[in-house]
């Protein structure tokens, strides 16, 4: 017996087309350069998008071409998302926070044909542009200034584009998007999406127990667009049809409160660091601004303190963890409350919440411990998280099958290291790259950071090894105390005793003004382990 089902491919164009038709109303926000908004329809978004991809086709791109974009996020960013792959090309974002150095590398190994560029950061385009030839570079008037000569204007690309665009002919499995891994713990790689895993991943991310992201959202992606697609949201809120605001260049955190006052999001996505400092610059400011109270905000990219969880609840904010990677699309688990914990108090139910949380539908998880077996789901056994699903990545571009990156049997090795509870909550430990190993016992930095940003006086920390002649190491606490606050080492020791046991607290402690950051915002703690490599420990 056959299904009777139409085989349709799934495809990045129906949302388009729904956009455009559906809901031609929906606003989509730009803050610009000089703090201004501009205003855009979803009407306005399907003319221009299929303006952008009737150019590049009228440029030349074939199938299967990389347009590389190095935009910060704003509608134009968002046409080249579903513009790009209506034209049957492939949008590679570039990370604008990396050494120019590194994004030559990157769009030379990407094989980048085309860029799209915002005009205000041509002064970084000058500083890699000998270490790869772009044939077409296309320069975006994000600042309203006039294009310089020798690059192509986006603007009168879109105005002179032929009439009369037809989508590419393609695949569900063909390439849509590119992105490489932001290079946290090593070389960055490519991962290369479809139609048919950007879908699916849409789909899933969007249903209530993930991002619950509907039509009646106001969406404020502050995760950049070159971070593993903004975690996806753009996609997801062009197929519902939400209205969308971009914070452009102004991510400080009191830019982005000052713009949440003129369009309150419902929903907004970023990483730890973002939240933590605009909670501290909001409380620091009594009466300044208003949270958008009953905001939904989807928090991953390193692991959310509970304290943090705690701060945005007393204003009626939901944090919701997730956990991913660039080669996970990259929602793959997704902290929040399940009905059969209905009974749990609440500080189990925050526990919960800072935990990494439950495999979304399509992801299978499993935990493999050292000697090579899968470990039970008790919350004890830890090993490394490894994935596997229609939207996970099974190879990086034009690199060879690296088995420390994939299993035999077809997984991906997350390079983190978990332990899952019996109601299927992961609990991430570390990076493979972050464990401490003391006295042949693993210590977790995350869970030592955890709690020490826990205590009032601190604004931040992180946890890295350093050698120890008789443990061989030892954990040192990097602490970064709030404006006008201070913490002694003693004081931290006693506030640490009552929840770890003795050998796991941090002897060594380092207060510093700021933990350094990762091109994506994390704590960079190859930084700190490079700063304190020499650590000396008292005779
Ligand atoms: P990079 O590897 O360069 O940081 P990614 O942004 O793809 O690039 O990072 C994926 C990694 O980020 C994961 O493997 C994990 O270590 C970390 N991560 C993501 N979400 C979380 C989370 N909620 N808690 C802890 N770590 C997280």
């Amino acid at each position: 017996m056959r299904a009777t089902m139409q085989n349709v491919p799934l495809s990045l164009n129906h949302f388009l087309e729904r956009a455009g038709k559906l809901f031609p109303r929906t606003e989509i926000v730009s803050r610009m350069p000089d703090k201004s908004y501009v205003r855009h329809t979803y009407a306005d978004y399907y003319r221009r998008t299929r303006q952008l991809a009737s150019a590049l086709l009228a440029a030349g791109l074939r199938k299967g071409d990389r347009v590389a974009t190095l935009c910060w996020n704003h509608h134009a960013h968002l046409e080249c998302y579903l513009g790009t792959p209506a034209a049957g090309g492939v949008m590679h974002t570039l990370n604008l926070r990396l050494s120019p150095d590194e994004i030559g590398w990157i769009a030379g190994h990407a094989e980048d044909r085309f860029l799209i560029i915002d005009d205000i950061l041509l002064p970084l385009y000058e500083q890699f542009k000998a270490l790869h030839r772009f044939e077409k570079v296309i320069v975006f008037p994000f600042s309203g200034a006039p294009v310089p000569a020798g690059f192509v204007d986006y603007e009168q690309m879109l105005r002179e584009a032929p009439a009369d665009f037809e989508y590419a002919a393609h695949d569900e499995n063909d390439p849509i998007a590119m992105c490489y891994t932001s290079g946290t713990t090593g070389r960055p790689k490519g991962v290369v999406y479809s139609h048919r895993s950007t879908v699916l991943h849409s789909l899933v991310a969007a249903l209530p127990d993930q991002s619950a992201l509907s039509n009646q959202d106001v969406v404020f992606p502050v995760t950049p667009m070159f971070h593993a697609n903004s975690w996806g949201i753009p996609y997801i809120s062009i197929m519902v049809g939400a209205k969308l605001v971009f914070p452009g260049p102004h991510l400080h955190a009191d830019d982005l409160l000052d713009q949440m006052q003129v369009d309150p999001p419902t929903l907004s996505l970023g990483v730890p660091t973002i939240w933590l400092t605009l909670i501290q610059n909001f409380e620091a400011n009594p009466g300044r601004w208003k949270l958008p109270a009953g905001m939904r905000s989807l928090v991953g990219g390193s692991a959310v303190p509970e304290s943090l969880i705690r701060a945005f609840a007393r204003h009626h904010i939901l944090i919701k963890q997730a956990w991913g990677m660039t080669e996970t699309s990259p929602m793959a688990t997704m902290a929040y409350q399940k009905a059969e914990l209905a009974g749990q108090t609440e500080d189990e139910a925050f526990a919960r919440m800072a935990m990494q949380g439950v495999p979304v539908p399509l992801v299978d998880l499993r935990i493999v411990g050292e000697s090579g077996d899968e470990c039970a789901w008790n919350n004890k056994d830890v090993g490394e998280l490894q994935v596997r699903g229609p939207y996970i990545t099974g190879s990086y571009h034009n690199v060879e099958r690296d088995p420390e990156k994939f299993t035999d049997d077809g997984w991906l090795r997350t390079g983190d290291v978990a332990a899952v509870d019996e109601y299927a909550y992961v609990r991430l430990s570390d990076r493979t790259k972050d464990l401490i190993k003391s006295g042949g016992e693993w210590i977790s930095s995350v869970d030592l950071e955890n709690a020490i940003m826990a205590h009032p006086a601190v604004a931040e920390a992180a946890v890295i090894a350093v050698s120890h002649p008789k443990w061989a190491e030892r954990p040192l606490a990097c602490v970064v105390c709030k404006p006008g606050q201070t913490v002694d080492t003693a004081t931290l020791r006693e506030f640490l005793a009552s929840r770890f046991a003795r050998w796991q607290v941090p002897d060594a402690y380092e207060f510093i003004d700021a933990i350094p950051r990762t091109s994506t915002g994390k704590f960079f703690k190859a930084k700190l382990r490079e700063r304190y490599a020499d650590w000396q420990w008292p005779a």
